[in-house]
């Protein structure tokens, strides 16, 4: 299968050849052809399985192929969970938008709206935004939703645990009711199925691989090791081995800056990535990471989703996450777009618990090992995950429905009216010109 046989015109085409993708990965192949025609769908793949070009190449296609000569409203809006996914999105769209006539956007918070409010004022096609900043510009009145043609939740599962579905739902309610929406997520729980049948209208589900599976190329390792001398070990892989980028997750913000600071102590480069950071910093750390200029970006979960840092080669657990499917996108960071990565756990007395969990969610044991001179003398008693596996989303409500009451039929120009022209009796999406089919 290539990309032109997805259907894809020659100007997309031209920008993936030179982003060097020579054929679609699997999630490509099953979800492009559906998008293209105008489909809802649900899309479920591991991370580091191309889910970005999946859903902006037909996106674009189409946004160019029904672009009005004039005019340039909203048509398409990307909402991802975190601000670095945000950034990331947007320059993937910019490069796959490289040879057609669209314009791209990114919104979110930590910084200044003003240069936002001044992009979307002088016309934007497709905007990739964060929910929040993306309310606080629609109340300033900054941004319309009334031409939205195509809605796409990115890591909606992410988005879920993050307590977004509120957001989300007053967003759509600005929006036609009579819309596309994709929803691409790594993981397919319950509360996200829910969540799409609140969204979504006659869904086609595209899943690439088993679920929650990790990356197959990804050896797994666990060191253990004592609480008390996890930096020390830490500090000793890394020179051993001469490991140049390393991502090192730890549980608290806190954590991650007292690692951060004995690396650099112990003359290893590292910088830290979490929420108490200013979105300065997190984006120079995220630079420098990604140009090489620091070794180890040390890391709580908001950084554990979607970043895409090409070829990662390690990620090591300073501590196990208590929910096992942090696991799974924690080390999604490491062996992306096939290529073969390590992941290293130091687990201490009080994280069995939380090891057999993964290992239970994986099926597949992990191989422990005691080096000489770390070897364990905790006592410690496990600590039991507060919240089973699912505790996170569990807790929350999910309010998922406000889009999908039925009946009426559906009002040729919605206003700001919130949900009331709501409509399941169309498909496909309003306000463009005609499309063509392929
Ligand atoms: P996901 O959203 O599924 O986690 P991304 O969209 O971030 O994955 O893509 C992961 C990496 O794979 C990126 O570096 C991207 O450029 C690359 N990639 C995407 N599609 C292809 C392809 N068809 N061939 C080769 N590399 C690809
Ligand atoms: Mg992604």
């Amino acid at each position: 299968m290539t990309f032109k046989e997805l259907g894809l015109s020659s100007a997309i085409l031209k920008a993936v050849e030179e982003k060097g993708y020579t054929k679609p990965s699997p999630i490509q192949e099953k979800a492009i052809p559906p998008i293209l025609e105008g489909k809802d769908i649900l899309a479920s793949a591991q991370t580091g399985t191309g889910k970005t070009a999946g859903f902006t190449l037909p996106v674009l296609q189409y946004l160019s192929e029904t672009k009005h000569p004039k005019y340039r409203p909203l048509r398409a809006l990307v909402l991802t969970p975190t601000r670095e996914l945000a950034a990331q999105v947007y320059d993937n769209v910019r490069e796959y938008s490289k040879y057609v006539n669209i314009k791209s956007a990114v919104v979110f918070g930590g910084v200044n709206a003003k240069p936002q409010i001044a992009t979307l004022r002088s016309g934007v096609d497709i905007l990739v935004a964060t929910p929040g900043r993306l309310l606080d510009l629609h109340d300033q009145k900054a941004v319309s939703f009334k031409r939205i043609d195509v809605l796409i939740l990115d890591e909606a599962d992410r988005m879920l645990d993050m307590g977004f579905v509120r957001e989300i739902n007053k967003l759509i309610s600005f929006m036609p009711a009579k819309r596309q929406n994709l929803m691409f997520s790594a993981t397919f729980s319950k509360d996200i199925k829910k969540l799409a049948e609140g969204i979504l209208r006659n869904p086609i589900s595209v899943e690439a691989t088993p679920q929650n599976s990790t990356a197959k190329k990804v050896t797994h390792s666990v060191f253990k090791v004592d609480k008390s001398r996890k930096t020390e070990f830490t500090i000793k892989l890394i020179k051993d081995n001469n490991w140049n980028q390393v991502l090192i997750f730890t549980r608290t913000k806190h954590g991650a800056n007292r690692l951060t600071q004995k690396l650099i102590k112990s003359k290893i480069s590292a910088a830290a990535i979490h929420g108490n950071k200013s979105q300065g910093a997190r984006t120079k750390a995220l630079k420098n990471f990604k140009e090489n200029s620091i070794k180890i970006l040390v890391a709580t979960d908001i950084a554990a989703r979607g970043l895409d840092i090409p070829l990662l080669p390690h990620v090591i657990n300073y501590e196990l996450p208590n929910v096992p499917e942090d696991y799974v996108h924690r080390i999604g960071r490491t062996g992306r777009a096939g290529a073969a990565g390590e992941a290293i756990s130091l687990v201490c007395s009080e994280e069995v618990e939380y090891q057999k969990e993964i290992e239970k969610l994986l099926n597949e044991k992990l191989k422990s090992t005691i080096v000489e001179g770390f070897e364990p003398t905790d006592t410690a008693p496990p600590k039991r995950a507060a919240t089973q596996s699912k505790g996170s989303f569990g807790k929350k409500k999910n309010a998922s429905n406000s889009n999908s009451s039925q009946g009426k039929k559906p009002k040729r120009k919605p206003h700001f009216k919130g949900n009331k022209s709501n409509s399941t009796s169309g498909r496909g999406r309003t306000g463009a010109p005609k499309k063509k089919r392929f």
